[in-house]
């Protein structure tokens, strides 16, 4: 049997290939019976080729192809699916995750942790916006999470075979993975590291798209956001109560000249803002249902190699 499964998500990456490839196996040769799972999620440079060309001189090499660009999460969902070793490493791959960490992982699994998480210790390499909002994410997250995330901890880890078939059966198409690997649980462990900068290419994750990212991990992680409302509704209603016997009062005592309408107007427009932003957040539950209930397949293969 396979020990190691290495999966690699890989979009518009045609430069990491070779560079990518020479490092692991600089690494792994030898140590280990591994296979490389590299999944291409739709690239539209030269990836794919580039990946079968190393395919048709390794056996150890096999491809998913993706028939279009599904994202990362999917793209490291259908490479826990595939694989097959009784641990399975994932990697991004633009060497930002270290490879030489891959046998420091399986130490550990030896060890009997099944969920080893390599863990930032060192962030100089993302800018300090994307610090600070990322360090205000996991902060976020793990106040309303009902199971915490370990901070500063990625995709980039090491699953056991059970770990693996956990995930893999997750049935959500709304995949957030870090959550996901949080929420299978398991005897985990950190693995504390260094990220380095990109080696080569480009990054693909606009600040839009990782805004969208820590919305949807978190509205896949808490249903609290939409809990909140009822409470809110009922303190306004209750100063309501209150405000409303004040007027009466008001009225009955000292009759009551028209006036109030710059409070008035004030009531209007905080209201209204409060409703729309409610509406807002039910919104967003109800479109993830509504991805959820059409039950699509989370990706589409056109290609596999190797296998
Ligand atoms: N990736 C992917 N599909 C996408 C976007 C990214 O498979 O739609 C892969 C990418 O090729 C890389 C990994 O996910 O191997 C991480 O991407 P990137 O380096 O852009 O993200 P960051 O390092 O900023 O988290
Ligand atoms: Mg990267």
């Amino acid at each position: 049997m396979i020990q190691l499964s290495l999966i690699v998500p890989m979009y518009n990456e045609q430069e990491m290939v070779p560079v990518f490839f020479a490092r692991a196996e600089e690494v792994l040769c030898g140590r280990f019976s591994y296979e490389y799972i590299f999944v291409n999620d739709g690239s539209r440079d030269g990836t794919l080729a580039a990946l079968k060309n190393l395919a048709r001189r390794y056996p150890q090499v096999k491809i998913i192809s993706l028939s279009r660009n599904f994202g990362k999460e999917a793209a490291v969902t259908a490479g826990l699916q595939a694989a097959a070793g009784q641990a399975a490493v994932i990697l991004d791959a633009d060497l930002q995750d270290p490879i030489e960490l891959v046998p420091v992982f399986w130490e550990k699994f030896q060890q009997g942790y099944e969920n080893v998480y390599g863990q930032r210790t060192d962030r100089r390499a993302d800018s300090f916006f994307k610090r600070f909002t990322a360090q205000a994410f996991y902060k976020v997250y793990n106040k309303v999470a009902d199971f915490p995330m370990p901070y500063n901890a990625g995709d980039f880890r090491l699953l056991s075979r059970r770990a693996v078939e956990a995930v893999a059966a997750l049935p959500e198409r709304e995949r957030f993975m870090k959550g996901l690997f949080s929420w299978v649980g398991f005897k985990s462990i950190a693995v504390p590291y260094c990220r380095r900068p990109r080696a080569a290419g480009r990054g693909k994750w606009s600040y839009w798209r990782l805004w969208n990212f820590a919305l949807s991990g978190l509205a896949s992680a808490t249903s609290l956001p939409l809990k909140l409302w009822t409470y809110a509704g009922m303190a306004v209603a209750l100063f309501a109560f209150v405000f409303a016997a004040w007027i009466a009062y008001k009225k009955l005592v000292w009759g009551n000249p028209v006036s109030g309408y710059a409070s008035l107007m004030v009531t209007i427009l905080f209201f209204s803002g409060v409703q729309l932003i409610t509406l807002g957040i039910i919104g967003e539950y109800l479109s993830r249902i509504f991805t959820e209930v059409k039950r699509r397949p989370v990706y589409l293969i056109d290609e596999k190699i190797n296998f």
